[in-house]
């Protein structure tokens, strides 16, 4: 492994190409409202929530149309105003079917209501985390966790730090970057926000050394803040990957199965800061975010605030449309994102972007025999075999798929991306979590 100086976590990771500069230099730009959004009823990890309109209401932007009683959950918002044509199943980003309010939106589209809530240093813990719960804000990594719940952590494990993930470790990916240097004021106060939830005693901004004017500037905006820091951190995919991160700026071991809460930490999304900024300064909900459009498939790649709902194909026209032959369309980065068959997929608030590969940044290698060379071992930042994961799930024991840390496996892809014998690990990764979880009833 190349020694940089910098911080990272302790072992494993690799260090894929990044392709960043063909998006980090493109300020954000809005896209343009499709005639007809399709915003899914869930876009979060919890309950699911339950339609708040019917079809041929009217609704206006940011009104609330789908909500749930469970405390993990997040309602949506529309995003636009119009109205609602139907409510139907739409087939989402990951393949999976999930219930969708379909709304026409007008021609002319007025402005966000901003509403005033209080100065943001008077609201409370409880305040924020209310302003948090009912925007409708989840983790926009991908991970879509609501936000009102990671800011509640247990009574018996008190946060020390608040985490702000600015690594944007995915190859590609910019939207981050682009965030931390516009909106980096915001950036600050929304870590305040968070750090007043919590109870912490400070915030650091972990960025990683290929966005030295994110951090720059990150690091001018908190110098009169003795509780805030900025951390420099090396460039290596997983680094923003929670427990790689906390490792890295700590010094501190997640154990296995549990929460960064169990070592005092709190880790949140640069995108998430930001909306928790504008629920709470503004009134927003969380009903649009920044999406980097980019590979080398499409013509002119950008950073673009979409509203959720709007269609990929969208946004890629928004881009100038495909540049010659493009391969594989990508939601998400190329180490963790999903592959599409058509681009009719909606934004949702987990979209950190889409990317248009071309044919020789492809692998279309067959699977082969593992020659036991361990560089899988090697790259897993998780300490983890994944090539006795393998074994175990090709013979479909189960049990041994678990002993072998199966369900501490995060889906990072380190392990296929070193394999000299293309064996995607991810996928038998997952099927040994499903076939888990169905025996664990
Ligand atoms: S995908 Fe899982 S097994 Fe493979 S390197 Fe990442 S954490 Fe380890
Ligand atoms: S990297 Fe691939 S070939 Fe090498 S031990 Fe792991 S699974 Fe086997």
């Amino acid at each position: 492994m190349r020694k940089t100086g910098y911080k990272t976590f302790r072992r494993g990771g690799i260090h894929p190409p990044y392709h960043k500069e063909l998006s980090s230099g493109k300020a954000i730009t809005r896209a343009p409202v499709p005639s007809r959004l399709m915003v899914p009823l869930r876009q979060h990890i919890g309950a699911p929530n339950k339609p708040l309109v019917s079809p041929g209401d009217r609704v206006t932007v940011g009104q609330k149309i789908g909500d749930a009683d469970a405390f993990v959950s997040a309602p949506v918002h529309s995003p636009v105003a119009g109205r609602v044509e139907v409510i139907e199943d739409v087939k989402s980003f990951s393949g999976e079917t999930v219930t969708s309010i379909i709304i026409a939106a007008d021609a002319e589209q007025p402005p966000f209501e901003e509403q005033k809530i209080k100065p943001l240093d008077e609201l409370s813990a409880e305040e924020i985390r209310e302003i948090a719960g009912e925007a409708g804000l989840v983790g926009m990594g991908g991970a879509a966790f609501p936000t009102r719940v990671k800011l509640s952590p247990p009574e018996d494990k008190p946060i020390e730090s608040v985490i702000i993930n600015g690594c944007e470790c995915e190859p590609f990916l910019t939207c981050d970057h682009r965030l931390m240097i516009e909106r980096t004021d915001e950036l600050v106060q929304a870590l305040g926000l968070m750090i007043r939830a919590v109870g912490a005693d400070g915030g650091v901004i972990g960025v990683e050394s290929n966005k030295m004017d994110a951090a720059l500037k990150l690091r001018a905006a908190v110098s009169d803040q003795p509780n805030l820091d900025v951390e420099v951190l090396e460039v290596k995919y997983p680094e923003g990957a929670e427990k790689q991160l906390i490792f890295a700026i700590t010094g501190r071991e997640v154990p296995p199965g549990k929460l960064p809460s169990e070592v005092g930490c709190l880790v949140q999304n640069v995108g998430t800061a930001i909306a928790l900024y504008e629920a709470a300064s503004a009134g927003k909900p969380l009903y649009e975010r920044v999406v980097t459009v980019t590979g080398p498939g499409v013509k002119e790649p950008g950073n673009l605030i979409a509203k959720v709902g709007t269609p990929i194909s969208t946004l890629i026209e928004a881009c100038g449309g495909f540049l010659g032959e493009t391969a594989k369309v990508i939601i998400g980065g190329p180490m963790t994102g999903w592959a599409q068959e058509d681009l009719d997929a909606p934004v949702v608030k987990g979209t950190s972007g889409v990317v248009a590969l071309t044919p020789e940044l492809i692998d279309v290698r067959e699977e082969e025999a593992c020659v036991r060379c361990a560089k899988c071992v090697e790259a897993c930042p998780m300490y983890l075999m994944p090539n006795s994961i393998v074994e175990a799930v090709q013979h479909g024991d189960w049990e041994k798929a678990e002993l072998w840390g199966a369900l501490d496996c995060f889906e990072c892809g380190c392990c296929t991306f070193t394999c000299p014998a293309y064996i995607p690990h991810v996928e038998y990764v997952r099927k040994a979590k499903a076939e888990i979880a169905t025996l664990k009833g």
